[in-house]
């Protein structure tokens, strides 16, 4: 079974005060948690039990696997996208944010823009395109990138679990927080070049 629940890659309490000890309790203790169970139960003695999450969620077409081996990747996904460690974009990802979004600052307004205006609960990514480019992607509920074929560089997670504890319906301040939690090392690493 290739499929399980990666331990957290920072202790629960070390993203306070921007996301709660209780907020990761619930939302890695019980909601991450709770898809792997689920996916675990429904590939159990089928042709996915052996197969790596990534080729799960390319190449299923039962909607229900679908979502929740997607909202495992997402939220695996998401943990690392964040480090309690402050950092700055550099290099060469630096220099294509710049590239694609003008600067810094307004690729920051435009996520945050695409986190607060995403109807309903989802996902804001950064993603890199076949060709390379750089975009914003908003998904819906459990969508992920790379059923669309995209690379995933950075994810922040816009259902209420994730900020209702630590900012009730402000999504918008969530996000603007959340902000100095990226680990740009993680988006750089994940990058093609
Ligand atoms: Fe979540």
């Amino acid at each position: 079974m290739f499929i399980d629940l990666p331990p957290l890659p920072y202790e629960k309490n070390s993203l306070e005060p921007i996301i709660s000890t209780q907020t990761i309790q619930y939302h890695y203790g019980k909601h991450h948690k709770g898809y792997v169970e689920k996916l675990k139960k429904l590939i159990d003695g089928t042709k996915w039990e052996k197969e790596k999450l990534e080729t799960i969620i390319k190449r299923t077409d039962n909607q229900t696997i679908y979502n929740n081996a997607a909202q495992v990747f997402n939220h695996t996904f998401y943990w690392n996208s964040m480090s309690p460690k402050r950092q700055q974009p550099e290099g060469a990802l630096k220099m294509l944010l710049e590239k694609y979004f003008g600067s810094i600052d307004e690729f920051k307004k435009k996520f945050i823009e695409a986190g607060t205006t995403l109807f309903g609960s989802g996902w804001v990514w950064l993603v890199q395109d076949k060709d390379g480019a750089l975009k914003i992607k908003q998904t819906r509920n459990a969508h992920c990138p790379l059923k669309d074929n995209e690379i995933p560089l950075l994810t922040c997670d816009v259902w209420e679990h994730a900020y209702y504890l630590d900012y009730k319906n402000e999504r918008k301040k969530y996000l603007e927080k959340w902000w100095d939690l990226i680990n740009w090392d993680f988006a750089a690493k994940n990058m093609k070049t």
